[in-house]
């Protein structure tokens, strides 16, 4: 029998009916031991986040603002999921320590953290397993860092102690202190991903409400396939260009260790899922694998003949970007042309300052700067090795007549992404896809 850790989203554990099909979910396989689990999540749309209303909470406090009605109103929600699935527990003497920290001015971090461990408090009690406090476990350097191998130490050795164990996702604490800390938001995945790597796990399964990942977002194109099976690599150029289904700092812990993720939808618990694994044969499936896409780029082009002979030109560009601490996501070059592609945000308030570094120091003979630009991805280990794959990205769009600001292939052959004016964004998603799908 192998061993699972099984996570569950907000909304997965948003309410009793959830709850139930939760359980159902992990007593359906012994090998499902290690339970992580979100504060309870939206019931449906409009409906708010147990997270979202601790911080709420904690803000009102500090602005010496009544959150009486609010407290009141997640006391509720965990009074409804206990007494809808008639679990015995002291909740009450959980939410009056709660409430009396609050009171006494305890940080942010400790009041939000609670929702996860109320969730797992009451899920440990409903499926009669241990409760795990990621307190003195997962651990933090105190810049908030985490510290990924004090982290499986201290998971390891606790966990070996249970047989089977409910752990509270998204906190932990700073080492060597009572101090807790949260990751960022949605952070319970990278708790799971933690904990599949402490005790070994076989698979890391994630439960969300979608069965998996889809080949391109649903809104642009109808119905998209779903993707049975995808490299880390390929979600992580996914993820970095929108596609969001996992948190991204969840794919390191497994992927040292070569544990698989599989996505799967709580409400739908018949369906396969996506499967996330180390390698993908490439040989074996589609050429794309998905296709993502982010609107609110600039790009800023630079020509200057004889740019190639010329030493420092990039290192200069790229150190008036470092002046002006901005990142930038790419940098396609030509011989006499320098491309720097960068989430327009960045250049708030900055833009004439670099563009007048950029005229000053690089002596170019043009510049352009290109705004409301879109970068879309088609992301497929199937394109390594096979020819014309970019060809058939590139054909696709200017058959639409749409035109190109940039192109750009990963070194590893893995994604092309380009970049189109933003009115176009759509219409170039779907005519990619309808290309390879
Ligand atoms: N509850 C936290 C959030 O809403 C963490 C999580 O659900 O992963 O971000």
């Amino acid at each position: 029998m192998g061993l699972k850790v099984v996570k569950f989203g907000g909304s997965s554990v948003a309410d009793g009916i959830q709850l139930a099909k939760m359980k159902a979910i992990v007593e359906a396989d012994p090998a499902r031991r290690y339970v992580v689990v979100s504060a309870p999540g939206k019931r449906f749309s409009g409906d708010s986040k147990i997270t979202d209303l601790l911080f709420l909470c904690k803000s009102q406090k500090d602005r010496n603002v009544d959150y009486e009605q609010l407290f009141q109103v997640i006391a509720d929600r965990y009074s409804g999921i206990m007494h809808s699935l008639d679990i015995e527990a002291d909740l009450d003497g959980e939410l009056a320590l709660i409430k009396e920290r609050l009171e006494a001015g305890w940080s942010e971090d400790y009041i939000v953290s609670r929702g996860e461990y109320l969730s797992a408090f009451l899920v440990a009690a409903y499926l009669g397993y241990d409760f795990i406090d990621t307190k003195g476990l997962i651990l933090f350097d105190s810049r908030g860092r985490l510290l990924a191998e004090e982290t499986n130490e201290a998971l390891k050795a606790e966990l070996a102690k249970h047989e089977h164990a409910v752990i509270p996702g998204f906190y932990g604490s700073q080492i060597g202190t009572e101090e807790v800390k949260l990751l960022s938001r949605g952070g319970s995945d990278v708790t799971g991903s933690l904990v599949a790597r402490a005790v070994g796990a076989d698979i890391y399964e994630n439960w969300t409400d979608v069965s998996g990942l889809l080949m391109a977002d649903p809104r642009i194109i109808p119905n998209p396939a779903p993707i049975e099976s995808i490299s880390y690599m390929e979600l992580r150029e996914l993820s970095y260009m929108g596609a969001s289904v996992l948190h991204e700092d969840a794919v390191f812990p497994v992927r040292e260790s070569d544990i698989p993720i599989n996505i799967r939808n709580t409400n739908r618990p018949d369906d396969p899922g996506t499967f996330i694994t180390a390698e993908k044969d490439a040989s074996s499936c589609r050429v794309i694998s998905g296709i993502a896409g982010k609107k609110d780029f600039t790009v800023i082009a630079i020509y200057k003949n004889m740019m190639n002979k010329e030493m420092g030109f990039v290192r200069k560009a790229l150190m008036i970007l470092e002046e002006n601490q901005i990142n930038f996501d790419h940098m396609p070059t030509g011989i006499d042309s320098l491309s720097i592609v960068i989430e327009s945000s960045e250049l708030d308030g900055k833009l004439e300052d670099v563009l007048e570094a950029f005229e000053r120091q690089l002596s170019p003979d043009d510049i352009e700067v290109f705004t409301d630009v879109a970068l879309i991805a088609a992301v497929g280990i199937g394109m390594k090795g096979t020819p014309g794959s970019s060809a058939r990205v590139l054909k696709a769009v200017a058959d639409a007549g749409i035109n190109l600001r940039m192109i750009n292939q990963s070194t590893s052959e893995i994604s092309v992404i380009i970049g189109v004016e933003a009115a176009f964004f759509e219409k170039a998603m779907q005519v990619i896809y309808k290309e390879f799908v």
